[in-house]
């Protein structure tokens, strides 16, 4: 949704406070297309600092359903986004002073609030997924969950390297 920036830019400076709704239904990482399970609306506020100078703050929850790095299996991800950010519109990307500050989402007089929130959620994105702290996994050899039951196969899970150290103990058993 597009936010007009007037009031605030205008001679009167009003303070902009809106509830939001969220349009995403999923959430585009890498590469990989992650499915949005809830969101709120996304609580934002637009204020005037100084010349092109806004103060925007935001916060929202969203629920993202991300595989467990282990085993795979979906997790249900709570992020909750609190932001607070400077942006002086007179200012080109390059000159911004946070780093992370892309500009993207202000266009002339126009706030994309889906953009915004968008960076927010990538920067906000969990660096480690696991269903729960024990995950097994799942089994190397036959794809196994190994949290739902334990599998057939020899050893599962370790490195094929030690396969060929367990050999060699074998034969020198066997000698
Ligand atoms: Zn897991
Ligand atoms: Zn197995």
């Amino acid at each position: 949704m597009l936010l007009n920036l007037s009031d605030v830019l205008g001679e009167q400076h009003k303070t902009i406070e809106r509830e939001i709704p969220v349009e995403m239904d999923s959430f585009v990482h890498e590469g990989t297309s992650y499915p949005v399970l809830s969101k709120e609306p996304l609580s934002l506020k637009v204020e005037h600092i100084k010349n092109r100078e806004l103060l925007i703050t935001g916060k929202n929850r969203i629920t993202v359903e991300i595989p467990c790095d282990r085993c795979l299996e979906p997790v249900k991800t709570e992020l909750m986004l609190d932001f607070c950010k400077n942006v002086d519109l007179d200012m080109s990307d390059g000159e911004q002073p946070e780093e992370l500050d892309e500009t993207n989402y202000i266009d002339g007089y126009e706030l994309d609030a889906e953009q915004l929130l968008r960076n927010e959620v990538l920067i906000g994105w969990p660096t480690k997924i696991l269903c729960r702290d024990d995950c097994k996994g799942i089994c190397n050899v036959c794809g196994q969950n190994l949290n739902r039951g334990t599998c057939n196969c020899e050893d599962t899970g370790l490195d094929p390297r030690m396969s060929v150290i367990r050999d060699v103990f074998k034969n020198f058993k066997e000698v």
